[in-house]
């Protein structure tokens, strides 16, 4: 069955796709591979400037049909965290990649010499990337661009979660690439299910910890090494020095950014006991400034479905009914029309950890506001939980902000922001822990796609041979000089 046609039509029930579904596509792109032998540095530059001009060339239409997918998705977030931040990734790769791909010399210990050691990055065939729906775009193809950088092959599964956009990016890349090169393959869960059983030489999977599990799980199958970018709680810590004013639009800008269905949006916030009424009133005030209007405005973001719409409902009623105090930031007292699944920004105060809104990831507009007495205090809680995917610490305090950052683990760290340190193309980004394993962007997402061989080349004449029996007294006296002894 043509699997990448045939799943296309998420319209009309499809029969479960299962790995042999999906296994010839893999095996064509395996096989051009071969016959592709290391593509050089124009081919790979070249691959990136179509990837590069098909998202500006389509950028409208990629913005209009995400917004279509989510209720409404703010153009300019579209442009911004998806079109800009991608673009801007592939600009930073192409502009190093010549220096990434040349043979990287090594040194040689004296025993060796003159023997030569280099490291030598070769792609490493075919990689298999799974996109979560929140940042459809960027999520499949900035793992595109280091796939590609690196001179692999690559086949996609989008989520169907964003039906219409997983088609666009299908017919885009259909469009833009052989597709001996670059395959597209939409459905839903079991597609995704069968994606992770097929034996890719590399898998990236964004998408939640839970699903992480299976997926890395399969994966084991084939020995295939997967590079995990999942999800959690991402606390931020305000300090009692702090300006609370710039914190709390800092922060309010980056929940509310894509309606707090971000991987890296400030989950929670921790508070000095003190200034907490404070802090909740400069949230409260910038939530209001950023989105002074929800209903139709369109730079606020809707829910992407029903069932979140649901699950962010469920984490109020039972912070509510476990006794905590929310407050809805809709300054304009609108009567928000459920079925535009635009969700108000939502303060909760005195949240405690029996309430799912401190046990789930939130991904929606909600920020629990917790207090602590001692900056102790605040660490321990963090080093308490799973380690996230991101952290957050606003304070000036060299010394506390040095505390913060290493007695804490986390995937990455913005200080006195939020969310930037994802679009600094010159840093790893990934998780730890139940976060996520692995990195890409960049120079780490080239190095994670590739394999870096070591190459020793031996000399004519060399000295290995006083190390090869039969040992006698020579032997005494070169282990004696190799120990130092
Ligand atoms: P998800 O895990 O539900 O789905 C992600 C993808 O996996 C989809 O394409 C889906 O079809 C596929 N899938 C579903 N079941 C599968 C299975 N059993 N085997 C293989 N694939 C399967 O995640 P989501 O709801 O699309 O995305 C939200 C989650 O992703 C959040 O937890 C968020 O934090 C995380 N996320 C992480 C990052 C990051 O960079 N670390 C970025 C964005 C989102």
């Amino acid at each position: 069955m043509n699997v990448e046609a045939a799943s296309a039509s998420a319209a009309t029930p499809s029969p479960r796709v299962t790995a042999a579904d999906l296994a010839p596509t893999l095996h064509r792109l395996r096989a051009a591979t071969r016959t592709r032998g290391t593509p050089t540095l124009e081919a790979r530059l070249a691959w990136l400037d179509a990837l590069e001009r098909m998202l500006l060339r389509r950028k409208d239409d990629f913005a209009r049909t995400i917004s279509e997918d989510f209720g409404n998705r703010s153009r300019v977030e579209t442009m911004v965290a998806e079109v800009v931040v991608t673009v801007e990734g592939i600009r930073h790769t192409r502009a190093r990649l010549k220096e990434w791909m040349a043979p990287r010399r090594a040194e040689v210990s004296w025993l060796f010499q003159p023997g030569r050691a280099e490291v030598i990055p070769q792609p490493l065939g075919v990689v298999g990337i799974i996109a979560p729906w929140n940042y459809p775009l960027q999520l499949a193809f900035a793992p595109l661009a280091d796939a590609l950088a690196a001179g692999n092959a690559a086949m996609i599964k989008p989520s169907e979660l964003t039906p219409a956009t997983s088609e666009l990016i299908r017919q885009a890349v259909a469009d833009t690439f052989d597709p001996d090169l670059v395959s597209v393959v939409v459905g839903g869960s079991d597609t995704g299910q069968a994606f992770s059983q097929l034996a890719f030489d590399h898998l990236i999977f964004t998408g939640s910890t839970a699903v992480g599990r299976h997926v890395m799980r399969a994966a084991a199958e084939n020995l295939v090494p997967v590079t995990l970018e999942l999800g959690g709680k991402s606390p931020t810590i305000v300090s009692r020095d702090s300006a609370l004013a710039t914190a709390a639009t800092r922060v309010m800008s980056g929940k509310l950014f894509n309606a707090g269905q971000t991987c890296i949006a400030p989950d929670y916030v921790l508070v000095p006991a003190e200034r907490r009424d404070e802090f909740v009133a400069a949230a409260q005030k910038a939530a209001a400034e950023l989105y002074p209007t929800l209903g139709s405005n369109g730079d606020y973001t809707s829910i992407v479905n029903d069932r979140h719409y649901a699950r962010l409902a469920s984490y109020l009623d039972d912070a509510r009914a476990k006794g905590a105090k929310v407050i809805e930031v809709n300054p304009a007292r609108e009567t928000l029309d459920r079925a535009s699944r635009r969700m108000a920004p939502a303060l909760v105060l005195d949240a405690t950890d029996d309430m799912t809104v401190m046990q789930e990831e939130i991904f929606g507009p909600i920020l629990p506001v917790r207090t602590y007495t001692s900056i102790d205090e605040a660490i321990a809680y963090v080093n308490d939980h799973p380690r996230p995917l991101a952290l957050y610490y606003f304070g000036n305090d060299r010394a506390e902000t040095a505390r913060v950052l290493h007695e804490t683990v986390s995937g990455g760290v913005t200080v006195n922001d939020v969310l930037l340190h994802i679009a600094q193309h010159d840093m790893p980004f990934g998780g730890v822990g139940p976060s996520g394993m692995g990195a890409y962007h960049g120079r780490a997402g080239f190095e994670a796609l590739s394999k870096l061989k070591p190459v020793f080349h031996q000399a004519a004449v060399n000295g290995t041979g006083l190390l090869r029996p039969p040992f006698g007294r020579m032997m005494d006296v070169v282990l004696k000089l190799l120990l130092n002894d």
